[in-house]
């Protein structure tokens, strides 16, 4: 394994737990499009490591896919969450040199989901949590969800924000006319990135980070476009007219969050997050089984660093970062 002699730590990698999946209805389309696809997700071990070891990635940190626990009542999510992460510690403790966890969290009940990520890290050894989107159709920006932000930070772990399908208002406005020829457009092809980057750019301006200023926020595909936006996003909002002339978007961006190669296996992309962010903000992942471990891992040697910028890269910032 390793690629360039270097270990390598993949930090989006997903697996769906069977009831968890049974949950939402997104199984028998995916089916259809994107063969061998459901396969990957329902395998929890020989298929994902034989994987793993044609590409060179020595690590996965294992999450549910979209929408995981993020949609439907308390009453259901609250105790499926904890049997789903129940099951992913039993799946991650089978090859605990191959495989760590984020938790998924029933995020309709943030008391519960606050309590079940502290279960989930420090009864199960897992490394954060994932949410995927808005939590039945609110994003997580509103103050009803700090008591999540306010566990992650005493924990000390991070919360990666990840996308789920957008709202079907968003939907009818923003896609449909399209979704025939290009159905990919409501989710990787620029749906996903929308609702995910506003997700983050409401996180920055709800006053989150200031009531917990240790608080830590991943991001994918290398930051959902908001590296290459930083500069306008930042002059923009600090204009008189707005809250305040001396409001810094950059500054709290870029103390607040990480973001991950998944899925956007782009140099310029890169070099412009590295000119933005720092390299030491910038953590390795595929997006496995959505997208295969080949293309990332041949992207790889390719990368325009330098060999310790890589090493960071690869698996440096995330043994930091989650504390491996
Ligand atoms: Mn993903």
């Amino acid at each position: 394994m390793s690629i360039e002699g270097q270990r390598v730590i993949a930090i989006e990698e997903h697996y769906w737990d069977k009831e968890v999946a049974a949950s939402f209805s997104r199984g028998a389309a995916i089916d259809k499009a994107r063969p061998g696809l459901m396969e990957r997700l329902f395998d929890y071990g020989e298929l994902r490591l034989k994987e793993m070891d044609e590409s060179g990635i020595d690590f996965q940190i294992l999450s549910h896919g979209a929408p995981s626990t993020q949609r439907g009542d308390a009453e259901t999510m609250v105790p499926l969450a904890r049997r789903a992460n129940d099951r992913l510690h039993d799946i991650v403790a089978v090859h605990p040199d191959r495989l760590s966890a984020f938790a998924a969290l029933p995020t309709m009940d943030p008391k519960a989901a606050a309590d079940e990520l502290e279960r989930c890290v420090t009864r199960l050894g897992f490394k954060g949590a994932m949410v995927h989107g808005p939590t039945n159709g609110v994003f997580l920006d509103q103050k009803r969800f700090w008591p999540i932000f306010e566990r992650a930070q005493a924990l000390d772990v991070p919360i990666y924000i990840h996308p789920a399908n957008p709202m079907q208002a968003v939907v009818e406005a923003y896609f449909k006319d399209y979704l025939e020829d290009f159905p990919s457009l409501l989710q990787s092809g620029w749906g996903f990135t929308v609702e995910t980057a506003t997700h983050a750019i409401r996180l920055v301006l709800s006053g989150v980070f200031d009531a917990y200023p240790g608080l830590k926020i991943i991001l994918g595909h290398m930051g959902e476009s908001l590296p290459f936006s930083l500069w306008r996003i930042n002059q923009s909002l600090s204009r008189p007219g707005n809250r305040s002339t001396s409001f810094s978007f950059r500054d709290i961006f870029c103390s607040h969050f990480w973001i991950t190669t998944s899925g956007n296996f782009s140099n310029p992309a890169l070099l412009c997050s590295v000119m933005e962010l720092g390299v030491d903000r910038i953590l390795f992942a595929v997006d496995y089984p959505m997208v295969s471990n080949q293309p990332a891992a041949s992207w790889v040697p390719t990368i325009p660093l330098c060999k310790e910028d890589k090493v960071k890269l690869l698996n440096g910032n995330a043994t930091r970062l989650l504390k491996l």
